[in-house]
């Protein structure tokens, strides 16, 4: 049995870094085609012996303060219903902002299987976040560093029972 991933959390958390590194590369550039829609990217993961899929939110990038919560909202309840658990990311640099509890909210009120992933920890740097990342309420936070390769292990082990 497999399932599917879906990597949530504001714009520039690090989310398409992590769906890079669980794709890979190759399949990460056919989103760069014209005529793709770039709001939901899904391809097929491999971490470990699992294989997954995984789901990456995006085109929330280019839009105005004013449309991007309704946006938001309409594009992480997509993502969710399509996938058995989420990754939520924040970035532990910046520590929790107001927008990351829009996401909390969203994701306790879906009800939805979720890991906090507080991205960007290599190095001390993040540690302060990763405390903050308790906070919202949704569990014990993983530390990851989606651009160095680090905390996927901690990923692995806890994706690995529901595989
Ligand atoms: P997204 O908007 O959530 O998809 O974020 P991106 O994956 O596009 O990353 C946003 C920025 O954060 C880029 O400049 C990445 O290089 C950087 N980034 C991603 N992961 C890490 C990380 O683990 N550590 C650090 N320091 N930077 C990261
Ligand atoms: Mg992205």
């Amino acid at each position: 049995m497999s399932f599917t991933l879906a990597i949530v959390g504001r714009p520039n958390v690090g989310k398409s870094t992590l769906f890079n590194r669980l794709v890979g590369k190759r399949l990460a550039l056919v989103d760069d085609q014209p005529g793709v829609t770039r709001d939901l990217r899904e391809g097929p993961a491999r971490l470990g012996e699992l294989r997954f899929t995984v789901i990456d939110t995006a085109g929330l990038e280019d839009v105005t303060d004013d449309s991007l919560q309704g946006r938001m909202r309409r594009l992480t309840e997509r993502a969710v219903g399509m996938a058995d658990i989420c990754l939520f990311m924040i970035d532990a640099r910046t520590g929790i902002t107001p927008t990351d509890q829009v996401f909390a909210e969203i994701l306790r009120k879906r009800g939805a299987h979720v890991i906090v992933a507080a991205n960007k920890a290599e190095g001390r740097a993040g540690d302060g976040g990763v405390l903050e990342a308790f906070s919202l309420g949704l569990g014990e936070p993983l530390r990851l560093s989606a651009e160095h390769g680090e905390g996927l292990d901690e990923l692995y082990h806890i994706l690995r029972p529901i595989a």
